[in-house]
């Protein structure tokens, strides 16, 4: 699945790399960055990227 990012919309709560470590990380900009380009569809991911507080996450490609 394609997730993208608007880093500009985040601020840096943390709550995305809670749900799921391995694709998102907060960095020392305190900004979220992806770690994988096209992570796996396991739900988490996609728990994330609806819990977002500022709408900073998006799910491409229709998934
Ligand atoms: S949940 Fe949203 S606002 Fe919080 S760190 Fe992740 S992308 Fe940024």
């Amino acid at each position: 699945m394609r997730v993208a990012v608007e880093r500009e919309r985040c601020v840096g709560s943390g709550q995305c790399e809670l749900l799921a470590p391995d694709v998102f990380e907060v960095d020392d900009d305190g900004a979220v960055r992806l770690l994988q380009d096209d992570p796996a569809d396991d739900g988490a991911v996609r728990d994330a990227v609806q819990q977002c507080p500022t709408g900073a996450l998006a799910l491409l490609d229709g998934d």
